[in-house]
């Protein structure tokens, strides 16, 4: 061996150490590349960097059939020479292109400019770039997924054979791994973002396609729509033709959405027979005619029941519209739910925006929501007295909103929580606060007063808050309550407005509620069409009789159906509670019907606890 020979080895040693170490820190990063291009550009950065030899490096990367190739990125001094390189485009270079052999064998493929005959068709312009030699990786995806190809460029022809395959095929197998974990890591990700019945993406997904849309519109001033669908009467397409048969009309209505909008426009499925649609860039008008496009669509749209048939279903359609409903996603999806709770309302199959009357119902949700969160929701407290002696025998407990301006009474907001399913909270909150005043005020009160408070159906279909109402009801009131075991001070107030849906199963879960001693009122008697059934239904204690119907008592036919009732109650054993009592004169016909108790202005409006109460007028002052 020459001195020069020597010295020759030590430099290529010295090289193929330094492109060794390059990779090897290239490979250190490659499990945290999120996707194939991440993982590519560094080991292209990382060859170039590490030896002044490698003029260039340039990867590609699509899909297995591309026919021409163009390089996705390059990096190195001699990079115009990648800007217009293109392979495939004619059949010469098809079958020449060494980085074409090395896609379709799936090995490293090296080719020297000067010499080797399959490089012909780029010589001159490789030259001018001062490269002399190539080798190309190929790389595959997973699957069917992307194919890419890394080609590297050095200045010497015989420089890959100098420092040897082994650093450079080392690399290529850990960046080939990297890309198989990444493409297994988007393809469980797919499956984690779609809905398996309809290929549509599921809520998760639209819910963070829609934040990204909604940043993106505030950061560039844009538009966009959003559509929130339902099918009509879907519970009937169930029930009459199977489940197998509803969740055909859920796929054919995924490819129907599909069809109708835009190329930018996404479709997911919101929940069982709804689904959302984003209308990037759509102001009203627009969202309004893509809206509209779509209910017409699925109104033509023959959906295949068994043996041929077909089914004729129509959706409803929700829209709100950015920025001129709301500023946050939370708001636009609100607003679209009112309208679509308004289309549902107005006769099914058609496309709504929700009203002013909508709108205020949502912001006094809001308002309501603000009030739960930070202890502003209180019971005011209504006295209802016996007609007989005027004495107090219990109270109301009323809901009221403390704000800034003043107190908000319970009619400004129970349609609005009723709308927006706060319902539940509402008197969840408000039973607990009732549990505490009774408590604190049975050690003073004599005789003790029996606390009434309105519960929706609502909470009645919350077990879980039930139970812990109950339990906090054992807890706190009831040892301190005198009196007879089996009557307890509170009474829960249920009007015959709400739809009480399945008796059974209010009634198991009253029944706890009962068998420990607090009683049932029937609120708004006689405002409804149920009243009857109610009565006989679940064992109420006490019938409240509406303030509508109390105020006709005045009117022979108000004081004959009152006088009709009064008897019923007596002989079923309810005791009666009027309603609404203005004027003395009320008062006096309602006790000559011998009405028990009643309620009202005249006697009391309802006030907080804390501030002096009205104590109800005495049976004179009631009377006279
Ligand atoms: P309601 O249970 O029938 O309550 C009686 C309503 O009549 C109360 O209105 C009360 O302030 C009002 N009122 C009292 N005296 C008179 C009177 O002499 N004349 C007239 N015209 N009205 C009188 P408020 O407090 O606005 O409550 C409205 C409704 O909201 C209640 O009707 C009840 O159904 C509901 N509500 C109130 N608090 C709650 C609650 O905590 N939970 C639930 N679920 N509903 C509640
Ligand atoms: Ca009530
Ligand atoms: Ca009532």
């Amino acid at each position: 061996m020459t001195a020069s020979d020597a010295q020759t080895g030590m430099v290529v040693q010295a090289e193929c150490e330094a492109v060794t170490a390059a990779l090897l820190q290239a490979a250190a990063h490659l499990a945290q590349g999120q996707d194939a291009e991440g993982i590519l550009r560094p080991f292209c950065e990382a060859l170039v960097a590490a030896s002044s030899h490698i003029r260039l490096a340039w990867m590609w990367l699509g899909a297995p059939d591309t026919a021409i190739i163009r390089p996705t990125y390059a990096v190195g001094p001699a990079r115009g020479y990648a800007e217009s390189l293109v392979l495939g485009a004619d059949e010469a270079t098809r079958s020449l292109s060494p980085g074409l052999r090395a896609l379709a064998t799936g090995l490293p493929v090296m080719a020297t400019v000067r010499s080797d005959p399959t490089f012909a068709p780029w010589r001159t312009e490789a030259l001018h770039y001062g490269l002399e030699v190539t080798a190309s990786f190929p790389f595959g995806e997973a699957g069917d997924g992307k194919q890419g190809l890394v080609a590297v460029y050095a200045d010497e022809a015989d420089y890959f054979a100098r420092l040897g395959w082994a650093p450079f095929v080392a690399f290529q197998h850990l960046a080939q791994v990297a890309l198989t974990q990444a493409a297994l890591r988007e393809r469980l990700n797919t499956l984690a973002t779609l809905d398996s019945l309809t290929g549509l993406l599921n809520r998760g997904a639209m819910q963070d396609a829609l934040e990204r849309l909604h940043d993106e519109a505030r950061r560039r001033h844009g538009t966009y729509g959003v559509l929130l669908i339902d099918i009509d009467r879907f519970k009937l397409i169930n029930d009459g033709y199977g489940h197998g048969v509803g969740d055909g009309v859920i796929r054919d209505m995924a490819r129907v959405l599909r069809r109708s909008l835009r190329a930018d426009d996404r479709a997911g499925r919101w929940g069982g027979e709804e689904f959302l649609c984003l209308l990037p860039g759509a102001d009203y008008r627009a969202a309004s005619d893509i809206a509209e496009r779509l209910r017409a669509g699925v109104m033509h749209h023959p959906f295949a029941v068994s043996g041929g048939r077909t089914l004729r279903a129509t959706v409803s359609l929700g829209m709100a519209c950015f920025p001129a409903d709301g500023d946050s996603v939370q708001a636009l999806l609100n607003h679209a739910d009112m309208g679509l709770y308004e289309a549902k309302r107005d006769g099914r199959n058609r496309v709504a925006r929700a009203s002013d009357r909508g709108r205020n119902l949502f912001a006094t949700a809001q308002q309501l929501e603000g009030a739960l969160t930070s202890g502003r929701v209180r019971p005011a407290y209504q006295p209802i007295v016996a007609l007989a002696d005027g004495r107090v025998m219990a109270k109301e407990a009323l809901a009221r909103i403390i704000t800034a301006e003043g107190v908000l009474e319970a009619e400004h907001f129970i349609e609005a929580a009723d709308r927006f399913q706060w319902l539940y909270r509402l008197d969840h909150d408000m039973i607990c606060q009732v549990i505490e005043d009774c408590a604190a005020a049975r050690q003073t009160q004599d005789p003790p007063l029996a606390y009434f408070v309105n519960v929706s159906t609502d909470l009645l279909h919350h077990a879980e808050r039930v139970q812990d109402l109950l339990s906090r009801i054992t807890r706190t009131t009831m040892p301190c309550c005198a009196g007879s075991d089996a009557e307890k001070p509170l009474v829960i107030e249920i009007t015959e407005r709400q739809f009480l849906g399945d008796f059974n199963a209010v009634r198991r879960t009253l029944a706890p509620f009962l068998a420990f001693g607090i009683r049932l009122a029937l609120d708004d008697f006689g405002s409804g069409y149920s009243s009857f059934r109610y009565l006989t239904e679940l064992p109420f204690a006490f019938v409240k009789l509406d303030k509508v119907l109390v105020n006709r008592v005045q009117t022979a036919q108000g004081r004959r159906i009152l006088r009709g009732l009064q008897d019923l109650a007596r002989d079923l054993g309810f005791r009666t509670i009027a309603e609404g009592v203005e004027d003395e004169a009320c008062a006096d016909a309602l006790a000559a019907l011998g009405v028990d108790w009643a309620q009202g202005h005249y006697f009391a409006s309802p006030r907080f606890e804390d501030a002096p109460q009205g104590s109800g007028k005495d049976r004179d002052g009631a009377a006279s």
